[in-house]
């Protein structure tokens, strides 16, 4: 099997060209690991190959390798369920969220957010396909949340995120982002141009940057294939 670094060099590769097929430039895309279920040598081994921004789902998970690496460069962004009696670690531990889809859940993550650390970096999560078992803001629901979150000094509203139901063609890949793409161009304005599209994972990931994606979340495709979660242990 290919180690962490060989496996995160042809993802870093298979950016570059997306980018390219997409006339864009691959060094404005940023790759999200996920490192969701993996353990501390794993993130560590990326970390060595140069990679710093992590993704986590599952928060108790999440907070004990975020205090194992607690001296290093990380950078942790929790893309997983939020729950109402669990925003205050997510406030004191993250840098982004990317998952935000209620405007109670960024109230108590603008009040918690400790003074000393910068404002929390927020993506909106859109259900853009009507998927009844993933979270996320009706495309209607958006204009609200965003007047909203935009009065809360302690976050800050950076863009919007999806997880589209699983295509396997391109073309049908493409659609929901590039539907997410422009409700965005619809709703930035000068003072918010909401320039982050959170979108793509490993098995639509070169579809997501056509349609302008600037943060990639890919897991599978750097650590491999997750082993199956034990739910009742974790919070997801
Ligand atoms: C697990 C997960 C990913 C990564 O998925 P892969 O298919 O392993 O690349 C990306 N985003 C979210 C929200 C996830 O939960």
């Amino acid at each position: 099997m290919d180690s962490i670094q060989a496996r995160l060099q042809q993802v870093q590769e298979q950016i570059r060209n997306a980018a390219e097929q997409a006339g864009r430039q691959g060094d404005k895309i940023e790759l999200l690991a996920v490192s969701k279920t993996r353990p501390v040598p794993d993130i560590e081994a990326a970390m060595a190959a140069g990679q710093v921004a992590f993704g986590e789902n599952y928060l108790q998970d999440a907070l004990s390798k975020i205090e194992a690496l607690r001296d290093s460069s990380a950078q942790w962004h929790f893309i997983g369920r939020i729950q109402s009696n669990k925003t205050r670690p997510i406030a004191e531990n993250f840098d982004w969220v990317h998952s935000l889809d209620s405007i109670k859940h960024a109230q108590r993550l603008n009040d918690q957010r400790p003074e000393q650390l910068t404002a929390l970096n927020i993506c909106l999560q859109v259900n853009i396909d009507q998927q009844a078992s993933k979270g996320g803001l009706t495309p209607e629901q958006l204009p609200e949340a965003i007047d909203k979150i935009q009065a809360m000094p302690r976050l800050k509203l950076r863009g919007l995120m999806v997880i589209p139901a699983p295509a396997t063609e391109l073309e049908a890949q493409r659609q929901p982002f590039s539907q997410l793409r422009q409700l965005r161009d619809n709703l930035a304005t000068p003072e918010l141009p909401l320039e982050t599209l959170s979108m793509g994972m490993s098995g639509d990931l070169t579809a997501a940057i056509m349609e302008g994606a600037t943060i990639v979340r890919i897991g599978t495709a750097i650590f491999g294939p997750r082993p199956p979660m034990n739910r009742t242990s974790n919070n997801a």
